[in-house]
């Protein structure tokens, strides 16, 4: 199911570096402004495609979740356009309600991340 989103994904949106481009209009998306909404070219037949890091976020998050990674963030933070950010807010507090869970502007953060970063075995890494 994501494959094929992800194939669908990449026919609309070419992927160079941190770009995305349009393979319809041309404009391209950075990956620093992925909650930003896509300005097409007038008539673009993609025009009502928001913004593709976005998609591409969102089609990733299901597979990590389908591959047996807990669902459940630790923590929620939030990047804003002046390069800073918001948070992070643990899931448990009251100020990380639903509304902000499902915005799509908070980005959670998962402890099996680090988990998996300590238990790394060290003979892959330089001495
Ligand atoms: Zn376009």
């Amino acid at each position: 199911m994501e494959n094929k989103m992800i194939r669908e994904l990449y026919a609309r949106w070419r992927f160079n570096a941190d770009l995305m481009t349009c393979n319809e209009c041309g404009y391209s998306v950075i990956a620093t402004r992925m909650h930003e909404t896509a300005h097409h070219a007038a008539g673009c037949k993609h025009e009502g495609e928001r913004n593709p890091w976005l998609q591409l976020a969102e089609i990733l998050e299901a597979l990590k979740v389908g591959a047996g990674e807990t669902a459940k963030p630790a923590a929620w933070i939030r990047f804003c356009s002046d390069g800073g950010y918001e948070g992070p807010l643990a899931d448990c507090d009251k100020r990380m309600d639903d509304a902000r869970r499902k915005s799509g502007a908070w980005t959670p953060l998962f402890a099996t991340h680090n988990a998996e970063l300590r238990g790394r075995p060290l003979a892959d890494g330089p001495a």
